[in-house]
């Protein structure tokens, strides 16, 4: 099953985790200047916005929860998440996905039926370019999570194929995304031969959404 992202919801936004590649405080500096809410209050800085959780979603729509943070960051308090939760709740007939890079706070909620659980995890290998858990951290947390899952792979950093597809696949992701970064950050990323060897092999327990790989499909977008 292919869905489409069409609708992105951020009752809660702002991030402390300081990805050297992050595109969301840029744009949130942005929103800030031109005084739009929240960011023109608070900035990056994590913040709720109770309005937000009286939204409004329609049936069968696709919903990305908290593109602009990370909702299941260590500093968010539990009250916030809990009230994303009840919401998501509300429509059942709606799906969310939902993405972290603390994936092993999933484990403490109970998580919705129409709740996609996702984390992002850019290689098997622990690299510092953020204050979030390394990504061995995440892998173990998404591989006891029991729930219906997906892997973000995005951006992408130099790997170890076998270890890193036998990580996947004892996670059991419904799919997986995998897209090169697209804000030419200088990281440390493998060659585009090397990422469709990856795909090869995932492909064969999970689905995979390719995004942005270089030269091999396609160009930056
Ligand atoms: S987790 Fe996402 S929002 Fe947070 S700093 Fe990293 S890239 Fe930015």
């Amino acid at each position: 099953m292919f869905v489409e992202v069409k609708r992105t919801w951020n009752p809660v936004v702002g991030c402390l985790h300081e990805c050297s590649y992050c595109w969301a405080r840029i744009i949130a500096r942005r929103l800030a200047r031109m005084g739009i809410k929240p960011y023109a209050d608070t900035g990056f800085q994590p913040s709720l916005t109770h309005e937000r959780l009286k939204a409004r979603f329609r049936e069968g729509e696709f919903v990305f929860v908290c593109d602009m943070g990370d909702l299941f960051g260590e500093w968010v308090p539990s009250m916030w998440i809990q009230s994303v939760l009840d919401t998501i709740r509300r429509w059942p007939k709606t799906t969310f996905l939902l993405l972290t890079k603390n994936p092993g706070r999933y484990l403490k909620f109970e998580l919705p039926e129409n709740a996609i659980a996702g984390a992002t995890i850019e290689s098997n290998r622990d690299y510092q370019l953020s204050k979030a858990p390394p990504q061995s951290t995440r892998i173990k947390a998404m591989s006891r999570l029991k729930h219906r899952k997906m892997i973000s792979i995005e951006p992408i950093l130099d790997f170890d194929l076998d270890e890193f597809s036998e990580a996947i696949r004892r996670i059991m992701p419904e799919f997986v995304y995998i897209g090169y970064d697209n804000y030419n950050c200088g990281l440390p990323e493998p060659e585009p031969e090397k990422t469709m060897r990856l795909v090869e092999r995932l492909q064969e327990f999970t689905e995979v959404r390719l995004k942005t790989i270089k030269a091999v499909v396609g160009s930056h977008r």
